[in-house]
C-alpha cells in the first residue's frame, strides 16, 4: 500500500481519487486519525511550513551601513585626513564610521527580527478531526491523513482531498492568479486537470471566501503545490515608513546643504590664512559634526521599541508605517459584539404569543427562575415556552461544558445564551438533540441572518427550525395582521432596553426529506416566538470610548443587530444617534454621498450594516478629511480594513482573511486596546519629535562654534607656523556628535506618554516632523550652546594663558569648551522629556534610562578629561573644580531657560504637540463639535 509519509517521490493524482480511495491511500478514516499516528507522522515528515526563502544575511545587512552617502562621505573624509597627516583624526572619523555601522547593524537586524517575529505571532489555528473529536490546532502540527474542517474565512493550511463539501469557494490567487474564486465539489476530477481546474482539491495558502468543506491533508510543508513553487516567499521584513522616508529624505537634503557650506568655510579659512591641511580638515569637521549620523538609529529604534510596547498591550502591528498613522487618527470605527461588549450573551426575556416572560440569573450558570412578565413566579414553565426554547436549543450548536467548577461554552455565544435558556427551563438539552436527531442544516452567515436545521421528529416525520435575526425570520412567517402589531410591540420593547432578539420559527418538513434547502425556509413558517438576550458592554470600553472622545476621536459602532438594540447599547457606551436613532445598512445603502456625509457626523451608531456597507463609510469618512481606524472579523470585511488608514483584525474570533487584510491585530478582541495603541502610537510620534528637537541643536551648534572660530578666531603665528586659534579640535567635535547625542538621544524612546496625550486633538496627518517648534527650538538652543561655548573658551584661555604658554591654555580651554556643551547637552536632555511640562509634572525619575545614558556619557566624559591615552588621542586636559563647577553651571542654565520657553508656549495656547482641550470640551457636545475635521483643525 502507498504509504504519503514514506514515498516523498511518487504522488497519487489525489484530485483523481474518489474520496475513500484517498482516505485509504492516507491510512486515515473521516473521522481522522487518532492523536498518537498525528504525533507519529508529525515526527516522520516534519511540521507543516514552508520553508522560508531567501532572508537578508547578517553580511548583507552589515554591508548596507557602508552604503549610505553620509558614511561614504566619512570614509572619504578618513582617507584625505589620513593623507594630509592628521593621522588621530582620521581615526576618529573612522571610529565614527564603525560605531554607526555597528548600531546601524544591530539596531536594523534586531528590530528586523522583532517584526517578523511579531507578524508571525498572529495565530493560525485549524479545526481538526482527531481521536473521533474536534479540536483546534496550530496549521503547522497537520499531517497527512488529518481530517480537517474549512470554513469561509479560514487559510487552507495545506494541500488537502475534499470530503464533504457545503457551496465552498475558494480563492485561488496566491497559487494560480486567478482572482475570481472557484467553486469545489467532493466529486473526483479528470487526471489530465491542470491545477487551476482540479475542482476536488482545497491548496494550502488558498482562502476559503464561502461554504464549509471537510477534507483530508494530503500533502504538508514543503510538499504543498504552494512549497513547491515556493515563489509566496514570505515578504521581507520592511523598516521602511513614510516618517522614516521623509526624514531620509531631509537627510539628503541636509548633507547637500552641509557639502556647500564646508566649501564654503574651506574657501574662507584659506583666505584668512590657514594652512591647506587645517582648511580640508575644517571642512570635514563640519560635515561629520553638523550631520546627525545618530539620528536613523534613533528613529528606527523608536519604531521598534513601540511596535514591541504594543504587542504587549495586545495590539500586534503588521505593517509599521500604521505605528505612525495610528496617532493621526481622528475616527473608530468598531463592531459592537465581542469587541464593545462581552460577547457573554445571557436571555433576559422570552416571548411567545401566548405570554412574555423573564428569566433570571446571569452567564452560562444553568440556574435561574422563569417569571411571567408581570413579574408573577411560574412553578412549571408552560408549554409554549418550553417548545420555543427546545426549537432554539435544538437549532444551535453550541454545547454547554462544566469545567473547574464553573459552567463555560463551546460555540457562538448567541447560541450558548439559547442553551443556557432551554436549560434554565428544565430541559435536558442532550437528550432532545438524541430524539429530535439533526438531519441537515443552513449555518449562520451574517448576510441571511438566519440558521435552519431539519430535525427528526419524535413525534412521526421531521420538522424544518429556524432562528435568525427579528426581520429575517418574521419575513418567512405566515402571521395574521392583529397578531403582526402585538409581535413589533413585543420586539421593540426588548430592543429598546439593550436586548439582542432572536425570532425562532418552525413548520412541518417536506413529506420524506432529509436535506435542507435555503428554498425550504423560503416562508410558511409558524412563529414560536421571541428571545431577547443582553450582551452587556465591557467595563474599559466605555473608559476608553470616554478617553477617545477627550483624544477627539469620534467613536463609531458597528453592527449586525438591530438599530433598537444597537442605540440602547451604545447610549450606555456613552455614544450618541441623532434626531433619527441608529443609522441602518440599508439607510446608508440608500443615502447619496452628500446625504451619507452628513449621517456619518450626526450618528455615532450603526445598525444592520452588511460589510460593503462598511467600505463605503470609510471612504465617506476619508473624504472627510478623517483617519480611519475600522475593525473587522469576517471575510467580507476585508476590503473595508484595507482601505481603512488602519485596519484592525481581530486575533481571537477573527478569520485569517481579515488577520491578512489588517495593519494591527488585537490579540484580544477588545476596543480598549484599539485605545491604548492610538496612545502608545501617539507617544511614539512625540518622542521622535522630542529626540529631533534634541538631536538638531547639538549638530547645528557644533558646525556655528566651528563657523563662529573660522570666522573671528585669530590665526597666530607659532614657531614660524600660522595656527588656527579653535575652540574646538575637529576629533573633539566628533567625540560630542557621536557619544552624548547617541548615548542621550536613545533613552527618549522610552519616555512616558505626555500628560495631555489623550487630552489634544490628532495630530494633523500629512504634518511635516520636523515643524516650526523644532527649527525654532534647533536655532535657540544652538545658538545658546554656541555662545556659551565660546565664551568659556575665552575666559579660559585668558585665565591661563600667561601662566602656562599657549600650548597647555588651548587645550585647558578647548576642553572647559567642550565640557561646556556635554553638560549642556545633560541638562537640555532633561529638559527635552516633555516637550510641554515642567520636569516635575511628568516625574524626575519616571523614566530610569534617562539616568543610564547619562552615566554613560558622565564616566566617558571624565575618562576624556582626565585619562592620559584619551588626553594625547583628543589633545584635551585636565580640569580644575573652578573649571568644572564653571562648565557644570553654564550647561544648568539652559534648564530654567527651556523651562521658562515651555511656560510661555503653555500661556499663548501654542503647544508643541497640539493643544490640550480642556475638560469642558472633552465632554460630548454635538457631534459636530466633537468630530474635528483635521482639514480645518
Ligand atoms: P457585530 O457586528 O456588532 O459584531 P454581530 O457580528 O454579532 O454583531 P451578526 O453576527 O451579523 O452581527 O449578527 C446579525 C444578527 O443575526 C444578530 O443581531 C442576530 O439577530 C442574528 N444572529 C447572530 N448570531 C446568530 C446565530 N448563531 N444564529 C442565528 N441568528 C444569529
Amino acid at each position: 500500500m502507498a504509504d504519503a509519509t514514506d514515498a516523498p517521490d511518487v504522488r497519487p493524482d489525489w484530485h483523481a481519487l474518489a474520496p475513500h480511495e484517498a482516505l485509504r491511500r492516507l491510512d486515515s478514516r473521516s473521522d481522522g486519525l487518532d492523536p498518537g499516528e498525528a504525533a507519529r507522522r508529525l515526527e516522520a515528515v516534519g511540521p507543516n511550513v514552508i520553508p522560508r526563502g531567501r532572508v537578508e544575511g547578517p553580511l548583507k545587512v552589515l554591508f548596507r551601513q557602508f552604503t549610505s552617502p553620509i558614511v561614504l562621505l566619512l570614509i572619504a573624509s578618513t582617507v584625505v585626513a589620513m593623507l594630509l597627516g592628521k593621522f588621530v583624526d582620521g581615526l576618529v572619523v573612522l571610529a565614527a564610521v564603525v560605531i554607526n555601522a555597528i548600531v546601524g547593524f544591530i539596531q536594523e537586524y534586531r528590530a528586523g527580527k522583532a517584526v517578523e517575529a511579531l507578524s508571525r505571532m498572529v495565530p493560525h489555528d485549524t479545526t481538526v478531526l482527531r481521536g473521533g473529536g474536534q479540536s483546534t490546532v496550530p496549521s503547522s502540527e497537520l499531517v497527512p491523513g488529518d481530517v480537517v474542517a474549512l470554513a469561509s474565512g479560514d487559510r487552507v493550511p495545506a494541500d488537502a482531498r475534499l470530503l464533504v463539501v457545503r457551496n465552498l469557494r475558494v480563492d485561488e490567487a496566491a497559487l494560480t492568479g486567478e482572482s475570481v474564486p472557484v467553486g469545489k465539489g467532493a466529486e473526483a476530477a479528470p487526471g489530465d486537470a491542470v491545477l487551476g481546474d482540479r475542482r476536488s482539491m482545497a491548496y494550502g495558502g488558498t482562502l476559503v471566501t464561502s461554504g464549509h468543506a471537510k477534507a483530508v491533508i494530503v500533502e504538508t510543508g514543503a510538499r504543498t503545490e504552494l512549497g513547491r513553487i515556493s515563489a509566496m516567499i514570505e515578504q521581507a521584513t520592511d523598516l521602511d515608513t513614510p516618517l522614516t522616508q521623509a526624514l531620509d529624505k531631509v537627510g539628503k537634503w541636509l548633507t547637500v546643504a552641509v557639502l556647500v557650506v564646508a566649501g564654503a568655510l574651506m574657501g574662507i579659512s584659506l583666505l584668512r590664512g590657514y594652512p591647506m591641511a587645517d582648511a580640508v580638515l575644517v571642512a570635514i569637521t563640519l560635515a561629520v559634526a553638523a550631520i546627525p549620523e545618530g539620528l536613523p538609529a534613533v528613529i528606527t529604534i523608536a519604531l521598534a521599541i513601540g511596535v514591541q510596547r504594543m504587542a504587549r498591550r495586545h495590539a500586534i502591528v503588521r505593517k509599521l508605517p500604521s505605528v505612525e498613522t495610528l496617532g493621526s487618527t481622528t475616527v473608530i470605527c468598531s463592531d459592537k459584539t465581542g469587541t464593545l461588549t462581552r460577547n457573554e450573551m445571557t436571555v433576559k426575556a422570552l416571548w411567545t404569543p401566548g405570554g412574555g416572560y423573564t428569566l433570571s440569573g446571569v452567564g452560562y450558570e444553568p440556574e435561574g427562575a422563569l417569571a411571567a412578565s408581570e413579574g408573577e413566579a411560574l412553578q412549571a414553565p408552560p408549554e409554549d415556552a418550553l417548545t420555543l426554547a427546545r426549537a432554539a436549543a435544538l437549532c444551535s450548536d453550541a454545547t454547554l461544558v462544566h469545567e473547574e467548577g464553573a459552567w463555560t461554552i463551546s460555540g457562538d455565544p448567541t447560541e450558548g445564551a439559547l442553551v443556557v435558556a432551554a436549560r434554565k427551563l428544565g430541559l435536558d438539552v442532550e437528550r432532545a438533540r438524541g430524539e429530535w436527531m439533526r438531519l441537515d442544516a443552513i449555518p449562520f452567515e451574517s448576510e441571511h441572518q438566519y440558521m435552519a436545521t431539519l430535525n427528526r421528529d419524535p413525534a412521526g416525520g421531521a420538522r424544518v427550525l429556524v432562528k435568525g435575526a427579528f426581520e429575517a425570520v418574521l419575513a418567512r412567517c405566515d402571521i395574521a395582521e392583529a397578531q403582526a402589531a402585538e409581535v413589533h410591540g413585543a420586539m421593540e420593547r426588548m430592543a429598546k432596553s439593550g436586548l439582542r432578539v432572536l425570532a425562532i420559527a418552525s413548520a412541518p418538513a417536506r413529506e420524506g426529506a432529509t436535506t435542507l434547502e435555503p428554498d425550504d425556509v423560503e416562508g410558511g413558517m409558524t412563529l414560536l416566538g421571541l428571545a431577547g438576550m443582553m450582551d452587556p458592554p465591557r467595563p474599559e470600553a466605555i473608559a476608553a470610548v470616554q478617553a477617545c472622545h477627550e483624544a477627539g476621536i469620534a467613536v463609531k459602532m458597528i453592527t449586525g443587530d438591530h438599530p433598537a438594540t444597537a442605540a440602547a447599547i451604545g447610549a450606555e457606551l456613552g455614544l450618541t444617534t441623532g434626531r433619527h436613532g441608529a443609522v441602518t445598512g440599508r439607510e446608508i445603502a440608500r443615502a447619496s454621498d452628500e446625504e451619507l456625509r452628513a449621517l456619518a457626523a450626526d450618528s455615532d451608531v450603526f445598525a444592520r450594516v452588511a460589510p460593503e456597507d462598511k467600505l463605503r463609510l470609510v471612504r465617506i469618512l476619508q473624504a472627510d478629511g478623517h483617519v480611519v481606524a475600522m475593525t473587522g472579523d469576517g471575510v467580507n470585511d476585508a476590503p473595508a480594513l484595507k482601505q481603512a488608514n488602519i485596519g484592525v483584525a481581530m486575533g481571537i474570533t477573527g478569520t485569517a482573511v481579515s488577520k491578512e487584510a489588517a495593519d494591527v491585530v488585537l490579540t484580544d478582541d477588545n476596543f480598549a486596546t484599539i485605545a491604548a495603541a492610538v496612545v502608545e502610537g501617539r507617544r511614539i510620534y512625540d518622542n521622535l519629535v522630542k529626540s529631533l528637537a534634541f538631536i538638531l541643536p547639538t549638530n547645528l551648534g557644533l558646525g556655528l562654534i566651528l563657523m563662529v572660530s573660522v570666522l573671528f578666531f585669530p590665526v597666530i603665528e607659532l614657531d614660524g607656523q600660522a595656527v588656527p586659534l579653535m575652540p574646538m579640535l575637529p576629533a573633539q567635535m566628533l567625540w560630542v556628535n557621536l557619544i552624548a547625542a547617541v548615548a542621550l538621544a536613545l533613552p527618549l524612546a522610552f519616555e512616558a506618554p505626555e500628560p495631555n496625550v489623550m487630552n489634544r486633538p490628532p495630530r494633523r496627518p500629512g504634518e511635516p516632523i520636523l515643524n516650526r517648534f523644532v527649527v525654532v527650538r534647533t536655532f535657540l538652543v544652538a545658538a545658546l550652546m554656541t555662545a556659551a561655548a565660546v565664551a568659556v573658551f575665552q575666559w579660559e584661555y585668558a585665565r591661563f594663558a600667561d601662566r602656562l604658554g599657549h600650548d597647555l591654555a588651548i587645550a585647558e580651554a578647548q576642553t572647559m569648551a567642550i565640557t561646556t556643551v556635554v553638560a549642556f547637552q545633560i541638562f537640555y536632555l532633561l529638559a527635552s522629556r516633555s516637550a510641554r511640562d515642567p520636569i516635575r509634572a511628568i516625574g524626575w525619575l519616571s523614566n530610569p534610562s534617562i539616568y543610564v545614558g547619562i552615566g554613560v556619557l558622565v564616566v566617558l566624559h571624565l575618562g576624556f578629561i582626565y585619562l592620559p591615552p584619551l588626553q594625547r588621542v583628543f589633545g584635551s586636559a585636565a580640569l580644575d573644580p573652578l573649571g568644572l563647577a564653571v562648565c557644570l553651571g553654564l550647561g544648568a542654565l539652559i534648564l530654567p531657560i527651556i523651562t521658562f520657553d515651555k511656560w510661555l508656549r503653555r500661556r499663548a495656547h501654542r503647544d508643541p504637540l497640539g493643544p490640550t482641550t480642556s475638560g469642558a470640551e472633552a465632554t460630548p457636545g454635538p457631534p459636530r463639535a466633537r468630530h474635528p475635521h483635521p482639514g480645518t483643525a
